[in-house]
């Protein structure tokens, strides 16, 4: 088959691909690219698989950046774009279950095919345009399958993080996990423990804030995937109340939220223990904290300033999000309402600090100080101090007295 149209990020690589093949080697377009250019999706990376060894890439081009020489990958600068250029590869011994004991390069498409995960993500595309399909990823695309590549048991035990992932395209693409490729992902979900935890949280978040999240989180629960991953062991029921709880067609606008409606799913006492767990960064982990503070807030209490303003408007507004998505009562009016009202949206926006407060009132350092910081800031927010400073030094001195 033949591509009619060769979308313009294809276009623009074309001189890649033309220089590989005038220095007398085959160089394709492969990978995630060309399935999103079949499946009229946005395409995001294109990337190039070739029969030259990275040396000699780097020979054909200017310009180039070892950023996986060991894997064969090189980065070529052309046209003002950036392309991975990767040497066809074999992935034959696995020792760790996570990454192969050595690639070994190789001259054949084929054999480069063969070790790619799902079918849908093992074409290739020539520069005249033309598909090349040695495992009918066509039909799958079409009935919105996928599958592995070769024998789906071989290929999850040589590489767990493909459950995952598999996982993952079900939920972004809205396939169908074919039967035996499932069933291969259920006896080797064990493997999963050995992936290491900062890819499986790539792909599960991927998963998370996906379009069709359900399909995939349904079949990360049928396959008992979750008994395998962190913290998430014997936690299937509680993990399947999302599929009810939400709306069919929510879907969650950021990591943050997803990840806050997993914490409140699973009943997570500490969230930032739980997401450590996952090796999240600790600016997430504060978010995804705040975020279930603030759902847990309102299952009691209406906003009023102080809590708009400990919070802000996104996080309360991603909060309300979640309540929406459940069918619980909203009220994003007031939401806007009181952040409109509010005269300061953080601490550091107070004209007065603790210097001035120091300078002018002859406060020395310590917690009577802090105190009146904290008074001050709580009246500007309330709305019953002005964020002057004339009015906040008088107020300041009252305090005092
Ligand atoms: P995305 O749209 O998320 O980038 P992708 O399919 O391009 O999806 P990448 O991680 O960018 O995924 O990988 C590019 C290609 O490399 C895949 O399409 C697949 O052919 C191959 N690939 C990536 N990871 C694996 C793996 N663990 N096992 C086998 N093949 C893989
Ligand atoms: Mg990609």
């Amino acid at each position: 088959m033949r591509l009619k149209n060769l979308p313009s990020e294809f276009q623009e690589a074309l001189p890649v691909l033309e220089k590989i093949k005038s220095a007398g080697y085959e160089a394709y377009f492969v990978g995630g690219s060309v399935r999103d250019a079949l499946l009229n999706r946005p395409i995001h990376d294109v990337d190039i698989a070739t029969s030259s060894y990275p040396q000699e890439t780097k020979r054909i081009f200017e310009r180039t950046v070892d950023i996986g020489i060991e894997h064969g990958t090189v980065l070529v600068l052309e046209n003002g774009g950036e392309y991975e250029v990767t040497t066809f590869r074999t992935e034959d011994v696995y020792v760790d279950y996570r990454r192969p004991k050595s690639v070994s390069f190789v001259r054949s498409l084929e054999e480069d095919l063969k070790r790619r995960d799902f079918t849908v993500n093992a074409f290739a595309l020539a520069e005249d345009a033309q598909i090349v399909d040695l495992f009918d990823g066509f039909s799958d695309l079409e009935n919105q399958v996928l599958r592995a590549v070769g024998r789906a048991d071989e290929r999850f035990s040589e590489d767990a993080l493909r459950i995952m992932r598999g996982l993952r395209f079900a939920a972004s693409l809205n396939f169908t996990i074919e039967t035996s490729t499932f069933a291969a992902m259920k006896i080797y979900a064990p493997l999963l423990e050995k992936i290491s935890v900062e890819r499986s949280f790539i792909e599960f978040d991927k998963l998370l804030t996906a379009p069709y999240w359900k399909k995939g989180l349904e079949a990360l629960i049928q396959a008992k995937a979750c008994d395998y991953l962190p913290d998430l062991q014997g936690k299937a029921d509680k993990l399947a109340t999302l599929l009810t709880d939400y709306a069919d067609d929510f879907v969650f606008a950021t990591s943050e939220q997803a990840w806050a409606a997993l914490c409140l799913a699973l009943k997570i006492k500490n969230c930032k223990a739980f997401l450590k767990k996952w090796k999240t960064s600790s600016h997430f982990q504060k978010m995804v904290t705040q975020l279930v503070a603030i759902y847990d807030h309102r299952l009691t209490a209406v906003h009023d300033k102080q809590t708009l303003y400990r919070y802000s408007k996104p996080l309360a507004e991603l909060a309300e999000n979640l309540r929406q998505a459940q069918g619980l009562t909203v009220d994003f009016d007031l939401i806007a309402q009181l952040d409109a009202s509010l005269l300061i949206h953080h601490k550091k926006e107070i004209v007065v600090n603790g210097g001035d407060l120091m300078a002018q009132l002859g406060l020395r350092p310590g917690p009577a100080l802090g105190q009146v910081l904290n008074q001050i800031e709580a009246a500007i927010v309330q709305g019953e101090l002005a964020n002057e400073r004339e009015a906040i030094l008088a107020f300041a001195e009252s305090k005092i007295e």
